[in-house]
């Protein structure tokens, strides 16, 4: 049996929903689907997701978000007067929903409805029948899932009913609606896959799968046919749009494949995500860059002479937010980058004037604009050739390099350069290295 998970896009409005069911009844096979909340129709259009955290921020200032949250209604009464369907069942259940978001029931609980809605709906179009993520899927307090959830859902799922489910969230341990972070539907569709041991779990978007590189920077950019789940993890992980990072983990040890459709696009292979491919003579997958990070850079004449320094330096960092992502080390030095949103100005010179004193320090300092750009691939190590091309393609280009990560990974090599770089940066490998 197939899940199959339809983004946005794919629900913007009544035209792509229809798309949906066409691709659906298209192949008995397709027993589960995921639905995100309704997107962007158009480039400045507004994604509901969006409309109902603003709803929720009006509260919690205060206010009412009646008069907003006419606009999430209009969007869903559109959609289903324009789908053929009767508006007035789901007008009491719009309502309760508003009354809950200005009961104060918060942001995670005002969010998670624009899945729920958009599920309630497209189980009505199809005559599917609806079941919700909460209290099924059971989500812990980092975010990962709970246990539970495969209970749950055993005992939920029956193999003769085809179901529409809402991605996005679940809800906590204390059954409190929990979302996990945003893109999270993706997650969903995973966790459904897994508990459904569906023979693959197919990801429909508004494009024709995973691209080598961003088509906006460079336009003939290819598909990836075939990738593996850590290519995938790898390029998320530099901020790849396309697959959310997380989504990979469910599905992982019941070796599912994911494919990456295209609904506007349906006959397009797009992108098949599996546990391993062959290399030979294609060792990369793609190239994608982070932007968003600071260094923490601190010197100190014989540092690593008391033992544990590390240690009780990063203890230090986590109590003032600071969780690096890449480390370095020199002789008397450490030099950390973090992600710049991690904390303020003002806490991290806090920090810095803390460390300096409790360390006895001889200088730290911290300094911002950094991107990470990755080239991943499962053949990374293989080639001997890789970081002569890659540094050189830089040098001719004349970005400079500021770190170098090379074989921490098998499946990646990170480059850190000045973020108003990391464009050019992402051209100048593609361009030596595809
Ligand atoms: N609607 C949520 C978001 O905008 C989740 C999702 O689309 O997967 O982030």
């Amino acid at each position: 049996m197939i899940v199959c998970k339809f983004g946005g896009s794919s629900v913007a409005d009544a035209v792509q929903i229809r798309k949906v069911k066409q691709i659906v009844e298209s192949d008995s096979q397709r027993q589960i689907v995921i639905v995100s909340a309704p997107g962007k129709r158009s480039k400045d259009d507004e994604k509901v997701t969006d409309m109902l955290y603003a709803c929720n921020a009006l509260v919690q200032q205060g206010q009412s978000c009646r008069e907003l949250f006419k606009k999430v209604s209009l969007r869903y009464t559109s959609i289903i007067s324009d789908l053929g369907m009767d508006v007035k069942p789901f007008l009491p259940v719009l309502d309760e929903v508003r009354q809950m978001i200005d009961a104060g029931y918060g942001s995670e609980y005002a969010a998670s409805r624009g899945e729920y809605l958009a599920a309630r709906m497209v189980a009505t179009f199809f005559g599917w029948t609806f079941l919700d993520a909460d209290p099924q899927i059971v989500i812990n307090h980092d975010g990962s899932v709970n246990d539970e959830t495969w209970n749950n859902l055993k005992k939920s799922l029956k193999s003769d009913v085809k179901y529409v489910v809402p991605g996005f969230y679940g809800c906590d341990s204390e059954g409190k609606v929990k979302t996990f972070s945003r893109g999270g539907s993706d997650i969903t569709g995973a966790i459904l896959s897994r508990a459904a041991q569906a023979d693959i779990y197919e990801n429909w978007t508004d494009v024709s799968g995973v691209f080598a590189v961003d088509p906006r920077l460079i336009p003939e950019a290819k598909v990836i046919k075939t990738m593996t789940y850590r290519e995938v993890r790898e390029l998320a992980g530099v901020g790849a749009g396309v697959f959310h990072e997380e989504a990979i983990a469910p599905v992982i040890s019941s070796n599912i494949p994911i494919n990456v459709k295209n609904t506007n696009a349906p006959s397009d292979v797009g992108t098949m995500i599996v546990p391993s491919r062959e290399i030979d003579g294609n060792p990369l997958a793609g190239i994608s860059a982070k932007t968003g990070y600071s260094r923490l850079s601190l010197r100190k004449l014989m540092l690593f002479k008391k033992s544990g320094i590390r240690h009780a330096l990063l203890t230090m960092l986590h109590i003032f937010g600071i969780r690096p992502s890449f480390s370095l080390f020199g002789v008397d030095s450490i030099v950390w980058f973090f992600e710049t949103s991690q904390a303020s100005e003002s806490v991290l010179n806090a920090m810095c004037l803390r460390l300096k004193s409790e360390f006895g320090l001889d200088s730290i300092g911290v300094d911002h604009g950094y991107a990470v750009v990755g080239i991943v691939g499962a053949g990374v190590m293989q080639e001997t050739d890789l970081i002569a091309k890659s540094t050189t393609a830089l040098a001719n280009d004349s970005i400079k390099l500021h770190f170098f990560n090379y074989g921490s990974s098998d499946t990646s090599i990170l480059l850190g350069v000045d973020a108003s770089e990391s464009s050019h940066a992402i051209k100048s490998l593609y361009k030596a290295l595809f």
